[in-house]
C-alpha cells in the first residue's frame, strides 16, 4: 500500500481539500502540483525543502516523497547556524522553496510553483526507504537529523486513525510548524494518508482556530492554554469531534479550562521525534487529565529503574520509560555513538523521559530524565507535579521547575514563574498547602517569560544554565 494512500487513490476534484491559509488545492490538484516537483527531482535521495506554513511546503513534501527520496524540511526562520547545520549534516543535494538571506551556502535552489501540474506514475519505493529525515527539536542539545521509514510513518498513522477514529469525514485544523512530526507526519502525512481534509491556520492563533471549521484539532499547550485564555474563541470548538494536545505536558488547568469552554475533554497523547507517537488517549475512551494514555497498535512500552529491571505497573514507580515497535526511527543520521546511547542491548528504545504506568496501562509523563526529574534530600521529585501546583494559582501564567545545587540536598527545587502580583513566600506557601514539604519550592523566581522554542516546549537547560 502507498504510503499517501487517499492522495494515491483520491479523484476528488473538490476544492478546498488541503488548504493553508487562505489558499487550497482539491485532491488531483496536489498529486498534480506534487508530481511536477517530482519529476524535478528524478534521481535526488535527499531534498531539503524550506518548512514554511504554506501549501509550497505541503507539495514540496509530497513531490519528494513520490519521487521516492529523503524528505528534510528544514525550519524557515532558522538562524544561520541552525540552518547550515541541518543542510550539511543531512547532505541535502537540492532545496525546495524560497532561499534562505544572502551569504548563506546553500545547495541549488529549485523554486516551487504551484500552477505547474504532472501526473506522470512515479513508483512506489520501498517501505523500508526513508521518507523523512526530522531533526529533534533542539531541547536538550543540538537537534540531531532522525532517519524515518515510510513503514514507521504508516504505522504510526495507521495506529492514530484507531485510537483517534480518525476517517476520511474529519476535516483536520491546526496552526503548527511543518518541520517536526506534530505538523508535518501528524498534520499533513495524516490527512493525506487518512483522507480527512486539512486546514492549516497560517498562524497558531486563538481566532484563527476559531475560525476554522474543523471537526479534529492538534494543537501544543502553549496554544491551548491561550486558547483556554480567550473564552470566546473556545467556545467557537464546541462543535468539533476530538481536540488532541502533545509536545509536552498539557497542564492540568488548561485541560479542565479546555473541558468546561469546549465541553471536549482532550486527548493527550506522547511522542518523539525519534519513535512517533508512541501512546495516546483514545477517542472511544477515557481522558484523564495529566496522563498521556495508552500505547498505540503495534506499540510497546515498559518502564525501568537505574539498573534497567521492570518496575511495576502500579501508577506510582517512577523510572525511564522504553519503547519498541513499528513506529520507530531507523538510527540518527551519521550519529552512532548516539544511537548506541538510545538502544538497550535487548533491543528497547530509551526516551529519556521518565513516566508512570497504573495497573491500567495509563502512562503518566513525569517528564525528561535530565531535567525534570529532581533529586533532592534523597527524594525523587518530577517538576510537573510542582508546575501544576503553582499553575493552580490564579495569577501565575506560566511555571517551570528545575533542580538546582544544593549544598545538603543534592539539588533543590528552583521554580520559575510568569504572572502578575506575586510574591515568592506567598507561592512558596500555595504550594506547601497542596503538597509534601519536600515538594515545596526553595526558591522562585519571578520572570518576565520562559525561554521556549519553535513548539513551545520550555528549554529547560537554559534554565538550569543561568
Ligand atoms: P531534543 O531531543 O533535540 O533535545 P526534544 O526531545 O524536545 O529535543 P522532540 O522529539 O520534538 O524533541 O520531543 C520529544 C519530547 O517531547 C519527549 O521526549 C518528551 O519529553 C516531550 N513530550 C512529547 N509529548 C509529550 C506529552 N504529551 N507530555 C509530556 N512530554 C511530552
Ligand atoms: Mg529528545
Amino acid at each position: 500500500m502507498p504510503l499517501l494512500t487517499w492522495l494515491d487513490e483520491s479523484t476528488d476534484e473538490r476544492p478546498g481539500a488541503v488548504r493553508v491559509d487562505d489558499r487550497s488545492l482539491s485532491w488531483v490538484e496536489l498529486r498534480r502540483a506534487a508530481g511536477a516537483v517530482a519529476d524535478d527531482l528524478r534521481g535526488v535521495r535527499r531534498v531539503a525543502v524550506s518548512a514554511t506554513a504554506s501549501l509550497e511546503t505541503v507539495v514540496g513534501v509530497v513531490g519528494g516523497l513520490l519521487a521516492g527520496a529523503a524528505v528534510v524540511p528544514v525550519p524557515p526562520d532558522a538562524g544561520p547556524v541552525e540552518r547550515d547545520h541541518i543542510l550539511r549534516d543531512s547532505g541535502a543535494e537540492v532545496l525546495l522553496g524560497p532561499p534562505g538571506p544572502d551569504g548563506v551556502a546553500d545547495p541549488p535552489v529549485v523554486p516551487v510553483d504551484l500552477a505547474r501540474r504532472s501526473d506522470g506514475r512515479h513508483a512506489e519505493p520501498d517501505p523500508a526507504a526513508t521518507a523523512l529525515i526530522l531533526y529533534t527539536s533542539g531541547t536538550t542539545g543540538a537537534p540531531k537529523g532522525a532517519v524515518l521509514s515510510r513503514r514507521a510513518i504508516a504505522a504510526c498513522l495507521d495506529g492514530l486513525a484507531d485510537a483517534w477514529a480518525w476517517t476520511p469525514d474529519d476535516v483536520l485544523a491546526h496552526g503548527l510548524p511543518l518541520f517536526h512530526v506534530h505538523g508535518l507526519v501528524l498534520g499533513v502525512l495524516g490527512p493525506l494518508r487518512l483522507g480527512s481534509r486539512l486546514h492549516h491556520v497560517g498562524r497558531p492563533r486563538p481566532d484563527r482556530y476559531a475560525a476554522a471549521d474543523g471537526t479534529l484539532y492538534f494543537g501544543v499547550p502553549t496554544i491551548w492554554s491561550r486558547i483556554a485564555a480567550e473564552p470566546a474563541a473556545a467556545r467557537e470548538l464546541r462543535g468539533a469531534r476530538l481536540l488532541v494536545s502533545g509536545s509536552a505536558a498539557l497542564p492540568e488547568p488548561v485541560f479542565a479550562a479546555l473541558a468546561d469552554l469546549t465541553g471536549h475533554r482532550p486527548v493527550e497523547r506522547y511522542g518523539m521525534t525519534e519513535t512517533l507517537i508512541t501512546v495516546s488517549a483514545r477517542a472511544d475512551g477515557p481522558r484523564r487529565p495529566g496522563t498521556v494514555g495508552v500505547p498505540l497498535p503495534g506499540v510497546r512500552t515498559r518502564v525501568v529503574d537505574e539498573r534497567g529491571a521492570a518496575l511495576p505497573a502500579d501508577g506510582d514507580a517512577m523510572g525511564e520509560l522504553q519503547v519498541r515497535g513499528d513506529t520507530l526511527f531507523d538510527g540518527y543520521l551519521d550519529r552512532p555513538d548516539a544511537d548506541a546511547a538510545t538502544r538497550t542491548a535487548d533491543g528497547w528504545f530509551r526516551t529519556g523521559d521518565v513516566a508512570t504506568v497504573g495497573p491500567d496501562g495509563w502512562h503518566r509523563i513525569v517528564g525528561r530524565a535530565a531535567t525534570d526529574l529532581i533529586k533532592s534530600g534523597g527524594y525523587r521529585i518530577g517538576a510537573g507535579e510542582v508546575e501544576d501546583a503553582l499553575l493552580a494559582h490564579p495569577g501565575v501564567r506560566e511555571a517551570a521547575v528545575v533542580g538546582t545545587p544544593h549544598p545538603d540536598l543534592g539539588q533543590q527545587i528552583t521554580a520559575y514563574v510568569v504572572g502578575d502580583g506575586l510574591g515568592e513566600a506567598e507561592l512558596i506557601d500555595f504550594v506547601a498547602r497542596q503538597l509534601s514539604v519536600h515538594k515545596r519550592p526553595r526558591q522562585v523566581r519571578l520572570v518576565d517569560a520562559l525561554p521556549r522554542n519553535a513548539m513551545g516546549k520550555v528549554q529547560k537547560s537554559r534554565l538550569t544554565e543561568g
